[in-house]
């Protein structure tokens, strides 16, 4: 065998090498974020992937965090965009989702201003009960913006809440991977395309201590990042950590994808439309757009569901269908041994709210939090198992919502949503919500207080009472900070620009 890489893994030796094996958007986002942060640490970094086997092909839509994620590797968000054929996106529009004909806006911003103390929703549910208030998505400049098909890079510091909004953005995830592979390349990681034939684990530590290749090449290590995708061949495979099982929560296990020419305006949104047995995804991209069917396999068959996205494109299909298989849930531990799982490798819940590229983020930020640079100690994996496992919970808990609060009335599988025996931590929330406005927050929460009042507002899930303190001022005192309110996001959207001419484009359509 040729170019062993240094050292069997041990677990109380310094960290010298650490091996990727994956080069999907897990694996490239790993190495270039690892690279970046231990540039002066004598620690090799491999990846590994097989250019056989090929990547998933899906994952377009991010949320603002991945912002963070191009700040930290040095690159901006133009140079992305650009590299991607990446778009803006202000939140995604849920169409269809309560009922036929309603349609509602996430947005990645905040609703009105809160004052004494008090968040804005309450000062709203109660002009709403006195028959004075506007939709709660008046109130909010993200969803203005949106709604036009405009965008402005928010200012660092606004003047007030009423300006605050976030934005992530669309890419092609093979160029995203192609972009970051070179980057990450260019800072010294080794790249080695090959498929992995066999992985050793040492019998009297359960660690892994190497990776034998289809080249001929083995690979040893200290650090295993299985970036596998749904393979999951080293922490499933190799290491034997079992799935949990979701599916009883949320329905959906499979996918088909199909992308098609671009036609109509370039939406700064991804859009969510429920249909009979899922939900279709429409994500906006500068040279075409990307479009996949969600769905129950109990309520639907592969022949119809790929039937339906095809006749509901909106432009020319490309390609052939990407069937896509998945079991929505987690492995029972996300790092053991010498082996830390990311991407599909290590859980999957549905692209809904766009959470498996974030969960990827955070899990390479947790690992460099714990980074075991002087050996395993076992609190280190234990950490990043509770705080990741949390983590999961919280956003299956925010998905679950969108499915459980639908009022579609006569579709089986809708129908059996509304029936879901709810998790604790969710009915909690929705209870407390009902009871008085309140919203709770959990640790490792990804979605903040106006992610899940946009949910509650858009499904129509009312509050009983609002905060006493509200009633500190008058209807009339009110109805004149609300309309000020407005007058202000209307300023503000004055001075936006089309989101084609934002990303450099003519405003014509291809
Ligand atoms: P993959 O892309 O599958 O990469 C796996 C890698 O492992 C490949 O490089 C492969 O070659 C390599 N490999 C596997 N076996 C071997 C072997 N034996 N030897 C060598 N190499 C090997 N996420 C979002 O955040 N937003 C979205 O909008 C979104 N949409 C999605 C839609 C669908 C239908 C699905 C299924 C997922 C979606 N995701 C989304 C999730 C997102 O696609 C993934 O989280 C992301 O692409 C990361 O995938 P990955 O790198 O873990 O796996």
């Amino acid at each position: 065998m040729t170019g062993r890489t240094p050292g069997p893994a041990s677990a109380r030796g310094p960290l010298r090498s650490i091996v990727i094996v994956g080069g999907g958007t897990a694996g490239w986002m790993a190495a270039t974020l690892l690279a970046r942060r231990l540039e002066r640490q004598p620690v090799k970094i491999t990846v590994i992937d097989s250019s056989a086997i090929g990547t998933v092909g899906v994952g377009e839509a991010t949320v603002p965090g991945i912002r963070d994620f191009f700040r930290e590797i040095g690159v901006t968000e133009q140079e992305v965009m650009a590299a991607t054929q990446g778009t803006v996106k202000l939140g995604i529009e849920f169409v269809d989702w309560k009922r036929e004909g309603e349609r509602f806006f996430h947005p990645f911003g905040l609703y009105g201003m809160r004052s004494r103390g008090v968040a804005f929703h309450h000062y709203w549910r109660k002009m709403n009960v006195a028959g004075h208030a506007s939709p709660l998505a008046d109130f909010c400049l993200a969803t203005a913006l949106a709604e036009r098909n405009l965008f402005m890079p928010p200012t660092d510091r606004p003047v007030h809440d009423l300006l605050f909004f976030d934005w992530a953005v669309h890419f092609d995830a093979g160029l995203f991977a192609r972009f970051l592979a070179q980057k990450a390349i260019a800072w010294g990681v080794e790249h080695i395309d090959a498929t992995i034939t066999d992985v050793r684990v040492d019998g009297r530590t359960g660690f892994i201590s190497g990776v034998d290749t289809s080249c001929g090449k083995a690979i040893d290590g200290d650090l295993f990042v299985d970036c596998s995708g749904f393979r999951s061949l080293l922490l499933g495979g190799a290491l034997g950590v079992p799935y949990e099982d979701w599916t009883n929560l949320l329905p959906c296990d499979r996918a088909v994808a199909m992308p098609c020419t671009r036609s109509g305006p370039l939406t700064p949104y991804t859009r969510s439309t429920a249909l009979e047995a899922g939900w279709q995804w429409r994500i906006p991209l500068q040279h075409r757009v990307g479009n996949g069917y969600v769905y129950s396999s109990r309520h639907i068959s592969d022949d119809e569901a790929v039937a339906t996205l095809k006749r509901r494109l909106e432009g020319e299909g490309l390609g052939e269908p990407n069937m896509i298989r998945f079991r929505t849930g987690r492995r029972t531990a996300f790092w053991q041994g010498n082996c830390v799982a990311l991407g599909l490798a290590a859980g999957f819940m549905e692209p809904l709210e766009s959470t498996s590229i974030t969960l990827i983020q955070t899990g390479i930020e947790k690992l460099l939090a714990l980074l075991p640079d002087r050996g395993f100690d076992p609190a280190l994996a234990e950490e990043y198992n509770r705080t990741t496992g949390l983590e999961y919970e919280r956003i299956r808990d925010f998905l679950l919502l969108h499915y459980f609060a639908n009022v579609r009335r006569g579709e089986p599988m809708w129908d059996r949503c509304r029936d879901t025996a709810l998790p604790e931590a969710l009915a909690h929330k929705l209870r407390l919500f009902k009871a008085r406005g309140h919203l709770v927050r959990y640790e490792w929460e990804s979605f903040q207080d106006p992610s899940w009042l946009s949910m509650y507002a858009g499904f129509g899930i009312d509050a009983a009472a609002h905060d006493p303190g509200a009633d500190h001022f008058s209807i009339p005192a009110l109805e004149s900070a609300f309309a000020r309110m407005k007058e202000s996001i209307a300023q503000a959207v004055a001075l936006a620009q089309p989101h084609d001419a934002f990303l450099g484009l003519s405003a014509r359509h291809p």
